[in-house]
């Protein structure tokens, strides 16, 4: 399909709206261990379309091994993992189908060193989504315009900052149109003065209704753009709530503990 880039209306960010309430990640009794260390107990979690969960969690509690079960990067040992309302397939075609629905950000920006900044966004739409390269390259520059680097598409990611890179790493992950986003500290290895400018990309996309999991520990950013905080230690979900609830309420000394190291 050819379309005319003047008069071509911005796609919408996140593809179908049609039932606000549908889970689009579930999670059921996910157990993981790395040998003899059991990392996900009991895990049970349920994110629904457009709601923007913060997971938040000392170092070692298992909140990256979460994720990364999430688009199978991990396998699990028991338990179910539904993205859609469909399990999580083990391998193959279906599994890279379902990999294309959900993007995923690292705290490192892992983008191709020996790409342009445009190649890097529009390599898997071209070879997952068979798009074609104009309308690959459209697609990549709407969504680096939005994340304010489309001057840069033409450079090396070593010319970029790091909260530059983190930018065009949010923008190759929506290339591929995800139905979830999923953050591991995006802004944890940028400097200071660059994490708000990140921050603030996915504030954005918090407002026009992306479907979010986000490990971080900026609690301003917790506190601004999720509908709920979900607090992990030892391998446990322990305490679910508001942001309010749980940053003024924390039920548990574990929490309370990681409140008052971080706050
Ligand atoms: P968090 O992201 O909350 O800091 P992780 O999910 O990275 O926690 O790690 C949880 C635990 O699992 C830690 O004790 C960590 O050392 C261990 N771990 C993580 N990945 C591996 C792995 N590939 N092999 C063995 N142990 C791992
Ligand atoms: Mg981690």
């Amino acid at each position: 399909m050819k379309n005319n880039a003047a008069a071509r209306p911005l796609a919408p960010l996140v593809p179908g709206q049609d039932d606000p309430n549908k889970p689009l990640v579930e999670l059921a009794h996910v157990e993981k261990h790395f040998g003899d260390l059991h990392v996900l107990k009991d895990i049970n979690l349920t994110v629904t379309k457009g709601e923007v969960l913060v997971v938040v969690g000392p170092s070692g509690s298992g909140k990256s091994t979460m994720c990364r079960t999430i688009n199978r990067l991990e396998t699990i040992d028991s338990g179910v993992i539904r993205i859609d309302g469909k399990p999580l397939p083990q391998e193959g075609k279906e599994l890279a189908a379902l990999r294309a629905e959900v993007g995923m950000v690292f705290q490192s920006f892992n983008l191709f060193a020996n790409k342009t900044i445009l190649e890097n966004v529009t390599l898997a739409p071209i070879k997952v989504r068979h798009m074609d390269k104009k309308e690959a390259e459209d697609l990549a520059m709407d969504l680096l315009a939005r994340v304010g680097v489309d001057s840069q598409a033409s450079k090396m990611p070593s010319q970029l900052s790091g909260g530059q890179q983190q930018r065009v790493a949010i923008a190759r992950a929506l290339a591929m149109r995800p139905k979830v986003m999923l953050f591991d500290e995006p802004t944890s290895a940028l400097d200071p003065e660059m994490v708000n400018e990140v921050l603030d990309v996915m504030v954005e996309l918090a407002r026009e209704g992306m479907t979010m999991i986000c490990v971080t520990h900026e609690m301003g950013f917790a506190r601004k753009a999720a509908n709920r905080i979900v607090f992990m230690a030892d391998g446990r979900i322990l305490e679910e709530g508001t942001p309010d609830e749980f940053f003024d309420n924390p039920k548990t000394d574990r929490a309370k503990d990681f409140l008052s190291k971080i706050l």
